[in-house]
């Protein structure tokens, strides 16, 4: 065949520099679309010798990336099915010109933020962003066909000719523009390879790279020698895409190991996806230790397209809890050149969102059946994900209502239902409400703890921050139960029962003392109260009422800042009938009432922390003045 010169039939003629501006920060992805075709050419020839419609040798196939920095040309190899002349007529000229035309139609005008995921579907001419020529050398499959070049230098005009190329499949030449020189480099391109093709499942070979070996030598003695050797960039079969049952635990930790080579926690469990219909579906999934701190990395799922990477930023796809997960998905019916909008919205990522929160919960139950006592030796790396899971995803919420665990002050767990049983005779208050008592912190708590210990409580321990919207939750979801601060009221009005104590203090006397109270105490942030408590209570006790404190946390917590703002509200609860109280109302020394009321306000103030500074020095030299 004579060289031939020809146009590609444009519609737009101005598509080349658009490709080339187009999603500037995304101009890397050529390398992955142009394996991408490579190993799909590879993976055609393998399917048609299997059914015998290719009967020559298939040898070698792995596929090859060469950088010459000199001659500034990046070149992808692959010995996949190649092309006829016609076939590239058909499928470089026109359709793979056509879809790169269309596809730019459609997504030229998003915005970055709002831009596609997968960017799948520019294919070849992605080349064009970071090359100024683009040579494809190729030779079919089939027998009697001859090799052909086809060149092009980022404009509609073409050049195909035949060449002598023996090898059957298809080199891609990319010359590299005078402004993208960076893919230039090495370690940059090593590191694109690592990010795209780490688990494609034809091996690529990119430069070689060294290796100790031990050898004999003449004399029979081992011998360290270093060989240079082609480096593989890929694991052409990751865990995931084994059957589970092929897999070991250890075969799971060392994919994990692999996936995330800098960190050395290990994963607690996990979880392998595997469907087939109505949706092709694999992955696996590792629960992370999340820990008390909420700062966990959210980045850590990565998404694959048939084993070639797309991203790692999963939102939109899973429910946000998930997220919390680390590990791999890997579908081919998760549209992957639309919008985020677009994707929340598709139905079979609603699909698969809701299934992979079913199996995950499935999961859990499991382990939580299976093996009750190590489920509750993790539950401390887990609660935050389940609660997060419960608060924010109903169907989720559903399933774990059964293995959701509460822990007490004594370290003791118990599933929601287990726990109502338990506190159910002597926490149950006048409106036939379960009172559940809970601590945030058990040294801060100290005092209110042992108090309502006293009285036969048991004190859940709800010590991480997302705990108050858990707890609000609860109480919406199941009957009668509600929660309270261990410190929300004095230990004898907690839960109220309705068994009103007399009072010894007079209501004259109340009135009396109420002023004189009143005057040492901040009433912005306090409000007085005379409470007929046992005698056995303290005379003056501070609480920090349930309602103010939790609403307070909530907004800390989900970032809502007016609540934050508003200051702390504590009661000041005064027991009507401790001896010390009727004696202070008796005094009839202004100044002495004046000392003891501060006294015992600072007692109070101390227990709950509060008292620091100047308040705290005066009270340590008014306590020695009354010793
Ligand atoms: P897509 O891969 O999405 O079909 P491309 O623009 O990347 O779109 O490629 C268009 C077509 O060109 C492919 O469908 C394939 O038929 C052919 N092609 C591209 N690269 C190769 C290759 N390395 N070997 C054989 N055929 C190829």
């Amino acid at each position: 065949m004579e060289m031939q010169k020809g146009k590609i039939n444009v519609q737009t003629e101005n598509i080349f520099p658009i490709i080339k501006k187009f999603l500037y920060s995304d101009h890397e992805i050529f390398l992955r679309e142009l394996i991408s075709n490579a190993v799909d050419a590879t993976q055609k020839l393998k399917t048609l010798a299997s059914v015998g419609d290719y009967k020559g040798k298939l040898g070698n196939l792995a596929i090859e990336v060469k950088l010459d920095p000199e001659a500034k040309t990046i070149t992808v190899s692959d010995k996949g099915i190649g092309m006829t002349a016609e076939e590239v007529d058909k499928f470089i000229n026109q359709i793979a010109f056509s879809s790169a035309e269309e596809w730019i139609a459609k997504y030229k005008d998003q915005d970055e933020k709002n831009a596609i995921i997968g960017h799948f579907g520019l294919g070849f001419y992605s080349s064009f962003m970071v090359a100024s020529k683009v040579e494809v050398h190729t030779k079919s499959y089939k027998p009697k066909t001859k090799a052909v070049k086809w060149e092009c230098e980022g404009n509609p005009d073409y050049t195909i000719e035949d060449i002598s190329k023996k090898q059957r499949g298809t080199d891609v030449v990319l010359h590299i523009a005078e402004d993208s020189t960076e893919f230039l480099d090495e370690s940059k391109i090593l590191a694109l390879l690592k990010k795209y093709c780490k688990f494609l499942p034809v091996e690529i070979i990119f430069g070689t790279e060294k290796e100790v070996k031990k050898q004999k030598d003449d004399k029979g003695e081992e011998k360290e020698v270093t060989v240079e050797k082609p480096r593989v960039i890929n694991n052409v079969k990751p865990a995931w895409s084994q059957k589970p049952s092929e897999l070991k635990e250890e075969d799971y930790k060392a994919f994990y190991r692999e996936l995330y080579p800098l960190t050395f926690e290990e994963p607690l469990f996990n979880i392998h996806l595997n469907v087939d219909y109505p949706f092709t579906l694999t992955g696996i999934l590792y629960f992370p230790k999340v820990k008390q701190n909420f700062e966990v990395q959210r980045d850590k799922i990565q998404l694959y397209c048939n084993q070639v990477f797309v991203t790692d930023s999963v939102e939109g796809i899973v429910p946000d809890f998930l997220t919390l997960l680390h590990g791999v998905i890997d579908s081919p019916d998760i549209p992957l050149n639309v919008s985020r909008s677009f994707l929340q919205s598709d139905s079979n990522v609603k699909k698969i969102s809701s299934h992979i929160t079913k199996k995950v919960a499935d999961k859990l139950d499991e382990l939580f059946r299976e093996n009750r006592d190590d489920f509750e030796a993790k539950w401390d790396d887990i609660k935050i994900f389940i609660e997060y899971g419960m608060i924010s995803d109903e169907k989720f919420r559903e399933k774990a209502k059964k293995f959701c665990l509460l822990k007490n002050t004594e370290d003791k767990f118990f599933t929601l239902e287990e726990y109502k049983n338990h506190i159910q005779t002597n926490q149950t208050d006048k409106d036939k409400k379960v009172v559940h008592v809970y601590a945030t912190d058990k040294d801060a708590q100290h005092s209110f703890i042992s108090a309502a210990k006293e009285k036969g409580y048991d004190i859940l321990l709800l010590d991480t921050p997302i705990d108050s919207h858990f707890i609000n939750m609860l109480e919406s979801e199941m009957e009668n139960i509600s929660f309270v601060r261990v410190d929300a009221n004095v230990a004898d009005k907690l839960i109220n029962k309705e068994e009103e104590m007399p009072s010894k203090l007079s209501q004259e006397q109340k009135d009396k003392l109420k002023p004189v109270i009143e005057k040492q105490i901040d009433q912005q942030n306090f409000t007085l109260a005379f409470e007929n408590l046992s005698e056995s209570e303290l005379p003056m006790l501070i609480t920090q009422p349930e309602f103010m404190r939790r609403m307070k946390d909530m907004s800390a917590m989900g970032g809502m800042n007016y609540m934050g703002n508003m200051p702390d509200s504590y009661m000041l609860v005064v027991n009507s009938n401790h001896p010390l109280v009727t004696r202070l109302a008796e005094e009839s020394d202004e100044g002495k009432q004046e000392k003891q009321v501060k006294q015992l306000i600072d007692l109070a103030m101390l227990s709950k922390n509060l008292l620091r500074g100047e308040k705290l020095t005066r009270f340590v030299k008014r306590s020695v003045d009354l010793i």
